[in-house]
């Protein structure tokens, strides 16, 4: 069994079972996901008959660093190989006051969302728990081979990464409680942000799950063009969108939803788009990170100019709302948002077709 799949609750029920005392399980995990030791035989505080017994019940699954690519800014993509044939994309992203780690859900993205890269690759599976928490884990301990005894740790995670997290409900919720445990990480449900592009049934089952920071990928403030944009919105449309958001405000560690709003030059960047959107968003406290398209080969969107987007920044912020114009890290490697594609064997009925088409 792969320990990374396992929270605290599970281990010390397992443990228990096997007649170990419940803190066991809090001494494994400090181990494990505080101080990155992955071999029980290190586990000193353990009793050498429970060391020997651990390791034949238990592995620590992590994935292989397949790539490393640097980026001027500092910003890291590591692909992780996840077996068969497929990789992952996860970035760090070093800043002044924080280190942000943007991890992956799903092997590709079955969403197909018009202007995103990860949905160009196709779909091959859901990530496990462990391999969500280990890529946590793997960024701790590049900072900790990097900067050794400095304590240097990851200080906010973002689910932005390759895939849909809330279609991957389950992993992603488990994982993100993982994240939160004092006994492992430890980060706090502001640091923590999942970001959706509107899975309506999951945001109220996450409010009662695992209530971490919301984003949610508008990008429209119509359905008609939100349909075209980012498909999901023909099943859960913009009303539903919103009254989910508003719902979910009781329970967000933040008092405020992220709504992300990707700039493409003449399709969603007018003044005429930004009143729009004014008039959605009006009720309900948030704030609008405003992404400039990030360019990939094989279609034809592109990036509104920085004139389009400081005028569509202003008339938001004219109308109150506060708006913020994210800063693309890690663009001259392909990670910025949107760019992460990894190594996806696509097995949707889309790529099955491709493939035909090609041969
Ligand atoms: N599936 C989730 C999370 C991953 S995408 C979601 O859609 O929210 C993270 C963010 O990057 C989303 O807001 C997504 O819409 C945005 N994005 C996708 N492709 C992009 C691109 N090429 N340029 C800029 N942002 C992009
Ligand atoms: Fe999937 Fe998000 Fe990309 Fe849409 S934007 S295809 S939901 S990863």
């Amino acid at each position: 069994m792969n320990l990374f799949d396992f929270n605290r609750h599970d281990l010390s029920v397992f443990l228990k079972g096997k007649g170990y005392r419940g803190y066991c399980s809090d001494q494994i995990f400090q181990w494990l996901h505080q101080r990155l030791v992955s071999d029980f035989f290190s586990m000193s505080n353990l009793s050498k008959a429970s060391r020997l017994e651990f390791s034949g019940i238990f592995s620590c699954q992590v994935p292989t660093v397949v790539r490393e690519h640097c980026s001027l800014d500092g910003t890291l993509k590591w692909l992780l190989s996840v077996g068969e044939g497929n990789a992952v994309e996860t970035v760090y992203i070093p800043e002044k006051r924080r280190i942000t780690l943007c991890v992956s859900s799903q092997v590709g993205c079955a969403l197909d969302c018009a202007f995103c890269a990860t949905g160009k690759s196709g779909f091959n599976r859901n990530l496990t728990t462990g391999e969500i928490v280990a890529q946590l884990w793997l960024a701790n301990r590049y900072l900790s081979d990097r900067y050794p005894g400095e304590n240097r740790r990851i200080t906010n995670v973002v689910f932005m990464g390759m895939g849909e997290p809330l279609v991957n409900f389950e992993a992603v919720m488990r994982s993100a409680s993982i994240m939160l445990d004092d006994f492992s990480y430890g980060l706090s449900r502001r640091r923590v942000t999942i970001s959706t592009s509107g899975i309506v049934p999951a945001i109220d089952r996450m409010a009662e799950r695992c209530p971490v920071a919301l984003a949610v990928s508008l990008h429209a403030s119509d359905n008609e063009l939100r349909d075209k944009l980012v498909p999901i919105n023909r099943k859960y449309p913009l009303h539903q969108l919103m009254a989910a958001c508003e719902r979910y405000i009781e329970h967000s560690p933040k008092k405020f939803i992220t709504f992300e709003y990707v700039m493409l030059k003449d399709v969603n960047d007018t003044t005429s788009h930004a009143e729009k959107l004014i008039n959605l968003l009006k009720n309900i406290p948030c704030k609008i990170n405003l992404i400039p398209w990030n360019p990939f080969p094989s279609v034809s969107f592109s990036c509104s100019t920085n004139q389009s987007i400081l005028r569509f920044h202003n008339c938001l912020c004219d109308a109150g709302l506060v708006s913020t114009i994210r800063k693309t890290r890690g663009d001259d490697i392909d990670a910025a948002c949107g760019q992460l594609s990894g190594e996806v064997k696509d097995c949707t009925r889309r790529g099955v077709l491709r493939l035909q088409k090609n041969h």
